[in-house]
């Protein structure tokens, strides 16, 4: 499988002919036409395999054509373990989503569209935004950085469910849910705040669970997540 047969738009190719990969890395290519399609997804594979872009480019494209309102909240929400994880995950779709336009996507109000240190994100007006929230930093600048309406929200699970119980975000619009290194995460004792996460999105959303293990407490947590789908192993 090459990057064309995935049917990404232009911006994406470009990012991707630019960074050189020889080739779809195997779980992009057994996730890219799931998630492409609207499944959901449960799939066991661990850093290094390329599964973050297997989860990414699929959510920038949903969200492009799905064409909810940002100002209501994220379409798509990814929940990481740790927050080094969670801003590498930004730092990979930052790349991807300035080259990404969307139409409805009128930059915020100038004094809004600034973070509290007086910079402005680092996201072309026009473009699919995503903002990035983990506990252990400051709260003021993650909530600046809300104001930029994003589209896509990558947060631990701590920090996102703070600033959706004090009102700050609204999950209403999530159609589609990435759980990353999700085995960590219940390792870490994560579950009733994704529990209390997920209970806030709205019914038939899409659900994308990965993990790099496959003990019982994972496949049970995979079940009550995601539509019961064969694992695609990696
Ligand atoms: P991940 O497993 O998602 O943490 O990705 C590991 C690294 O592989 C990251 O630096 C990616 O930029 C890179 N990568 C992602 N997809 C590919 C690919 N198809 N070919 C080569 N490298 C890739």
């Amino acid at each position: 499988q090459s990057f064309e047969d995935a049917g990404f738009p232009a911006g994406v190719m470009n990012v991707l002919r630019t960074s050189r990969y020889g080739a779809p890395s195997a779980i992009q290519a057994q996730a890219w036409p799931i998630a492409l399609s609207g499944r959901d997804l449960v799939a066991i594979a661990s850093t290094g395999s390329g599964k973050t872009l297997g989860y990414l480019l699929p959510a920038l494209v949903q969200i492009q054509a799905r064409g909810g309102d940002p100002a209501l909240g994220p379409c798509a929400l990814v929940l990481a373990p740790t927050r080094e994880l969670a801003k590498q995950i930004q730092a990979e779709a930052q790349r991807f989503a300035r080259a990404v336009a969307m139409p409805d996507s009128a930059p915020a109000p100038r004094n809004q569209h600034r973070n509290s240190r007086g910079h402005r994100p680092h996201q072309a007006a026009g473009s699919l935004r995503t903002v990035c929230l983990y506990g252990g930093a400051s709260r003021e600048e993650q909530l600046a950085a809300l104001r930029c309406r994003p589209h896509l929200v990558i947060a631990t699970p701590g920090r996102l469910l703070d600033f959706v119980e004090a009102g700050m975000i609204r999950l209403g619009q999530v159609s589609y849910l990435v759980l990353d290194e999700a085995d960590r995460m219940l390792d870490m004792g994560f579950e009733p705040q994704i529990r209390d996460v997920v209970r806030a999105l709205p019914p038939g959303r899409q659900t994308l669970f990965f993990s790099a293990t496959w003990p019982a407490e994972v496949r049970a947590a995979a079940a009550s997540f995601a539509a019961s789908q064969r694992p695609v192993q990696v």
